[in-house]
């Protein structure tokens, strides 16, 4: 059993900076000194899905820029609020892929647990921001349904842990569920889909890296970032300690108009994360859940083109598309150049 250290009433420093996010768009605006014509489109869009930050995030953006690439990740816009053909409220099929319990099933071998709807970070192109959170969620009252699903089916070697976000749950919780899959034999490969070791780096604190480190298990996480300047000393510092974990690293980003759309934005990102240890693994496209993040799929085969003529080929992101119900995700080649 995983034992989660007796604390002090206070809760841990990034529980704190979880709850301080920015979650006001005047607060937001006011903060990178951006003008009042943003803040009635963005209160609209807001209403939708509501604007969450956190402050070291919002510390990364440019001052007086309102195309930061971090900025355009977070701040509502008025374009959200389109309807448009072939961006729905379920683009990548998991409502068809659940199994009960928070338990999604797309691909052999492998099973997805939904396990939170809590983000430290609200994405404006989140795909899943439409996903039915209270009906489908394996931490709903105790993780024993996802966990007895997951046992009762010796094809799953590998268990992903995504939401929301699997590490806004607390230690005592992620024990709860860590010495739960451990204790499943066909269990071999435990993998984290998460975006707080870039946006919260604080989440990764000597607490979660004692109960992390425990988990025998092969580990990987599979971070998001989506551009070279969301990397700092803390995300930095975060990643080198989840290494000394014996934990894979690898990230998977969102090719998004206006954020990383040049070559550039790619190669850079790709030596950024090197530089911190971590392989880039997949590049998503089509946006699903934005129309105006979109990037045509001429374009993104071109601009892999040209960020893999400029990288060596472990530093090419895979370029990949997920359509509801494909046994796999589409790999989509490169334009020849
Ligand atoms: S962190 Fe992931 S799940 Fe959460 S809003 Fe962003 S893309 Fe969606």
């Amino acid at each position: 059993m995983i034992l989660v250290p007796l604390t002090s009433r206070q809760p841990p420093a990034w529980q704190r900076a979880l709850q301080d996010a920015v979650t006001d768009p005047a607060e937001l605006l006011a903060l990178l000194g951006l003008g009042p014509q943003w803040l009635e489109p963005a209160r609209a869009a807001a209403r939708r899905f509501p604007l969450r930050v956190p402050r070291g995030f919002v510390a990364r953006m440019r001052h007086g820029d309102a195309c930061d690439p971090l900025l355009r990740q977070v701040l509502p816009l008025g374009a959200e609020l389109d309807d448009v053909p072939g961006f729905g409220t379920d683009p990548v099929g998991d409502l068809a892929a659940r199994s009960g319990a928070g338990v999604l099933q797309k691909y052999d071998g492998r099973a997805l647990l939904v396990t939170t709807g809590a983000c430290a970070v609200h994405c404006r192109y989140c795909f899943r921001r439409h996903f039915p959170y209270d009906e489908e969620n394996a931490s709903r009252g105790g993780f024993e349904p996802a966990l007895a699903a997951i046992g009762r089916d010796p094809s799953i070697s590998e268990v992903i842990l995504s939401g929301g976000d699997p590490l806004s749950l607390s230690d005592r919780r992620l024990a709860a569920l860590f010495d739960g899959l451990r204790a499943i034999p066909h269990v071999r490969r435990l993998r984290l889909h998460t975006r707080l070791p870039i946006v919260l780096p604080e989440r990764i604190d000597a607490g979660f890296l004692g109960l992390w480190s425990a988990v025998p298990l092969q580990k990987v996480v599979v971070v998001h970032a989506n551009h070279a300047r969301e990397f700092d000393g803390s995300v930095r510092a975060a990643i080198e300690s989840l290494q000394s974990t014996r934990t894979t690293v690898l990230n998977q980003a969102v090719l998004l108009r206006g954020v990383n759309d040049s070559a550039d934005d790619l190669v850079s990102l790709s030596e950024t994360l090197f530089e911190a240890g971590v392989l880039p693994y997949y590049l998503h496209h089509p946006v699903a859940g934005a129309a105006h993040f979109d990037v045509p799929m001429a374009t993104a085969q071109r601009l892999v083109a040209e960020a893999g003529a400029r990288l060596p080929g472990y530093l090419v992101p895979r370029l990949v598309r997920e359509d509801a119900g494909a046994p796999s995700k589409t790999m989509l080649p490169p334009a020849s150049r």
